[in-house]
């Protein structure tokens, strides 16, 4: 269910919140107190993680998409850059910290269940060994020609974007 779904009354003064439409979106709306829930993407981060021809990937223990393939990341907490958020995730997902390099692409997530994203993907190497945090999840290193079958998110396009670019080894 989604968060524009899920959503049945006003943060602000508790009033039961109806759909409108505003600037061409339906919004939930409170006719009370003018309270609009816009359901903004979020927007989150990810990382191309190289090492001679190869990327880094984790697979999920958790769902949504567990068993599926992902780049490292996670969502921007409050207060938080972009890159600061990524620098946190890898440390909190593979015990590492990577060198970033730049941005590689910016991606809108359409096929979560929890909702939109906006998932900002960096690329770097990883500067020291990769120990994961939780035991249920694996990784590894993988070429252009043998991804995968199950990846998440947009995260296939996005590899399939950086090796036809071809900025992977900068
Ligand atoms: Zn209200």
């Amino acid at each position: 269910m989604s968060e524009q779904d899920k959503y049945k009354y006003c943060p602000t003064c508790s009033n039961a919140l109806v759909l409108k439409e505003i600037e061409h979106h339906k919004v939930k709306y409170c006719d009370k107190c003018g309270f609009v829930f816009w359901n903004n993407p979020k927007p989150t981060t990810s990382v191309l993680i190289h090492k001679d021809n190869e990327i880094l990937m984790l697979q999920r223990a958790e769902e949504p998409f567990k068993g599926f393939w992902v780049l490292p990341g996670g969502f921007v907490k409050y207060g938080e850059s972009a890159e600061e958020t990524i620098r946190r995730e890898t440390k909190e997902e593979l015990g590492a910290s990577i060198h970033v390099k730049g941005i590689a692409g910016v991606y809108l997530i359409d096929n979560d269940p929890r909702g939109m994203h906006i998932d900002i993907i960096f690329h770097g190497v990883a500067d020291d060994a990769i120990t994961l945090s939780r035991e249920d999840k694996s990784w590894a290193y993988f070429t252009k020609d043998h991804l995968p079958e199950k990846i998440a998110y947009k995260h296939r396009e996005a590899i399939n974007d950086w090796f036809t670019k071809g900025g992977q080894y900068s």
